[in-house]
């Protein structure tokens, strides 16, 4: 290989050299894929992973964590295994301070399912499904919150799910969880912003064994994880800013998702009382999306509202 070429190559490479890393439920699926490219590309990695099985109940193992850590380590990286459960958030980033002093990167990936019908669902399925998914991304978050705000430097990353996005049957407890997360990244972004932490949630889809039967069988080779890891790098990268976005990343494929709303219809007449009646005879207009709005900021919505109620005004 020329010079040239290792340069474009190796020099051009997104490295993450000096970075701590935690990946939580890094033992199997898309988290071990995220631990081992983060530590073949030079950051120290912390992999969580308390070895359960798919729905949370008590069995665990050191053995996915540890495999993975063999594997960073056998190619030259730095890891160490973390057999906390994610709900102990504070334990999970001590572990990378006690190991490597510090926290640079955190994705919050460890996951369980209980798919039930709702008249099924039990508290505990609601309750087990909200603590690993959003509670313990809450606690996590929270506790690496403050060594990001010192370095003036955090990533972290939000795992949704289309679930959530679109709803699916028999999910309600995992789809709540999943919208949860998207509100927890889209706030912290903005009280991030100042200190460069950046925020972002990913919607993917891969094969693993938690979507075992779930997906159309045949598409293995095209949902792998490892397609879906080059975006969770790249959003970690220093070199990227961009914050609380939302994506959906499949088989190699990557979309930005963000909510819009129909430019809608002021039902509200002046000098006259507001009915449901207007509400009927205006109901194609509310419901068009013909010119759909969007907006960046809770900001930009008040001002958008506050606009349209002028108007009404200077009808009168
Ligand atoms: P997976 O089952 O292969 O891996 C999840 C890992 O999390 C497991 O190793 C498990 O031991 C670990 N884990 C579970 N509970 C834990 C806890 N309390 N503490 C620490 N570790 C724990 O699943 P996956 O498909 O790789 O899913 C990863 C994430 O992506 C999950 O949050 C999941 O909801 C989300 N997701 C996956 C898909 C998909 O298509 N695979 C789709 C949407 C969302």
């Amino acid at each position: 290989m020329t010079d040239v070429e290792y340069n474009s190559v190796f020099l051009d490479m997104l490295r993450f050299l000096g970075r701590v890393v935690v990946v939580t439920g890094a033992g199997n699926g898309l988290g071990k894929e995220y631990a081992l490219a983060f530590g073949a590309r030079g950051a120290s990695v912390v992999v969580n992973d308390l070895g359960g099985n798919t729905s949370g109940d008590s069995s665990q193992s050191s053995r996915p964590a540890d495999e993975v850590v063999k594997l960073i380590q056998a190619s030259g990286g730095k890891a160490v295994a973390d057999y906390n459960s994610v709900e102990n958030g504070k334990a999970v980033i001590q572990t990378a301070i006690d190991n490597f002093g510090r926290i640079d990167i955190l994705v919050n990936n460890a996951g369980i399912l209980r798919d039930k019908s709702f008249v099924n669902m039990t508290e505990q399925d609601w309750d087990l499904v909200h603590r690993i998914h959003l509670r313990a991304a809450y606690s996590l978050t929270h506790a690496a919150w403050p060594y990001m705000r010192k370095q003036q430097f955090g990533r972290v990353i939000f795992t949704t799910s289309t679930s959530g996005l679109y709803g699916n049957f028999g999910q309600a407890n995992y789809s709540a969880a999943k919208m949860g997360l998207v509100g927890l990244s889209n706030t912290l972004s903005f009280e991030g912003a100042k200190y460069n932490i950046t925020c972002n949630a990913i919607a993917p889809t891969a094969f693993s064994r938690l979507t075992q039967g779930l997906l159309p069988s045949g598409a293995e080779e095209n949902l792998k994880p490892e397609f879906v890891m080059p975006l969770v790098l790249y959003l970690c990268h220093e070199s990227c800013s961009d914050t609380g976005s939302l994506f959906e990343v499949a088989g190699g494929w990557i979309g930005k998702v963000r909510l819009q709303k129909s430019s809608g219809a002021m039902v509200r007449r002046a000098n006259a009382p507001m009915t449901a009646e207007d509400v009927r005879d205006n109901w194609k207009d509310i419901i068009s999306f013909a010119k759909p709005l969007y907006h960046l900021t809770q900001a930009d919505q008040v001002s958008h509202i506050m606009n349209v109620v002028e108007t009404i005004s200077n009808n009168d």
